[in-house]
């Protein structure tokens, strides 16, 4: 919805061309608007950027700066002029049109040609424009705080569940041992089920406190030495990987990237366990780690000879509660890749997967490198 009377900024050093200006716009009948004029474009700028105008009249010629200038300085931290702008120019500037709406104008409207009702269509289209914009940022905000909300509701029902889940646990572990002679196969049936469920429930509140901590606790960039940070997470998961009997290879000259120590080891550790635990049934996990460098990045690769992911499940895999298997056959939460997903976004890297079902999968983590 378009406000009731909205407000234009013109941009224009030539006093008749804005009496003309001013006279039109009284004439529109849709419309009472409120206009603002500034004769230079550095105070035009200032303007523009108080008055967060409905729309923008800008002449071309400016005394200081010339118009795709004018728009340059409007450019907002998305890299994107947020406001509608109608450029004004003279009769055979027709190239400067196509400049100008490469630049982000929305409209080009040439001054010797203009009537009451070409002006009146694009100031129209502008302020259609500047409300939806507006009223899909409103919403952009509301769902990111209703998201913020989401998560702190999560994070706070997850560790006020631990208390009594501690407590079934605990409870139940008792009950399985010491009245054992008391239960009769079904009960101890029963209680086997219990101490599962309850192991289950406590890596699922783990892996959420996990996943909504991950955005809220400080991002520290600085070099991080993958080489190292491999080594030590390898060694760290020592005792998996023997148990599994898994082979892990990873490349002498991993690089240095640049980024925040605990999400990379959180991103490197998930991707591993993953690659344990995801092996063909009789056959041991067998990990490469490689890298290569593309465009200042340093993309991570981690390859192993597991059961594979088909095609159609490579982007579904990234998000959270989703799982391609039942907990029987392969244990989880389907909040690793999750977790993996968001430290990489929070990082301005990319993550995906190559697989071929029943052969391999290879995930790759693309980092900004760390240039001396
Ligand atoms: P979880 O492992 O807890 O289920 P993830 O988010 O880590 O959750 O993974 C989501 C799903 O992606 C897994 O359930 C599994 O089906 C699939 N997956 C992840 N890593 C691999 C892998 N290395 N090989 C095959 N499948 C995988």
């Amino acid at each position: 919805m378009a406000e009731k009377n909205p407000t234009i900024c013109i941009i224009d050093d030539n006093p008749e061309d804005r009496e003309i200006f001013r006279r039109y716009l009284l004439q529109d009948t849709r419309y009472h608007y409120q206009c603002y004029e500034e004769e230079t474009g550095e105070e035009g700028l200032a303007l523009c950027k108080r008055i967060q105008p409905d729309c923008i009249l800008l002449d071309y010629k400016l005394p200081d700066i010339d118009g795709i200038e004018f728009l340059a300085g409007l450019v907002d931290a998305s890299g994107s002029v947020p406001f509608a702008v109608i450029m004004l120019a003279g009769l055979g500037d027709e190239g400067i049109a196509l400049q100008a709406m490469k630049s982000g104008a929305q409209d080009y409207l040439v001054k010797d040609e203009m009537t009451p009702g070409n002006l009146f269509r694009a100031i129209h289209n502008a302020i259609e424009r500047t409300a939806m914009r507006r009223s899909l940022e409103k919403h952009q905000q509301d769902l990111e705080q209703k998201n913020q909300e989401i998560q702190a509701f999560a994070y706070a029902l997850a560790h006020d569940l631990r208390a009594p889940l501690r407590a079934i646990t605990g409870f139940s572990q008792i009950v399985e041992q010491d009245y054992q002679a008391v239960l009769d196969a079904d009960g101890r049936h029963y209680m086997e089920n219990i101490v599962h469920a309850c192991a289950q429930m406590d890596r699922l509140i783990d892996d959420l406190l996990n996943y909504t901590r991950i955005e809220h606790r400080a991002i520290r960039f600085k070099p991080v030495a993958l080489g190292y940070l491999m080594q030590q997470i390898v060694k760290g998961m020592a005792t998996r990987i023997n148990e599994n009997q898994a082979t892990i290879n990873i490349a002498e000259d991993l690089p240095t990237v640049y980024g925040d120590a605990t999400l990379i080891n959180q991103i490197f550790v998930n991707l591993l366990e993953n690659a344990l635990v995801y092996h063909k049934p009789g056959e041991n996990a067998q990990v490469t780690i490689s890298w290569w460098e593309e465009d200042e990045s340093a993309v991570i690769c981690l390859a192993d000879n597991g059961i594979g992911i088909s095609p159609k499940n490579h982007e579904k895999i990234f998000n959270l509660f989703q799982r391609l298997h039942s907990d029987d056959i392969y244990p989880g939460t389907g909040i690793g890749l999750a977790i993996v997903k968001k430290a990489v976004d929070l990082l301005d890297g990319f993550v995906w997967v190559e697989s071929t079902l029943g052969v391999e999968s290879k995930f790759f983590v693309k980092l900004p490198k760390y240039v001396l």
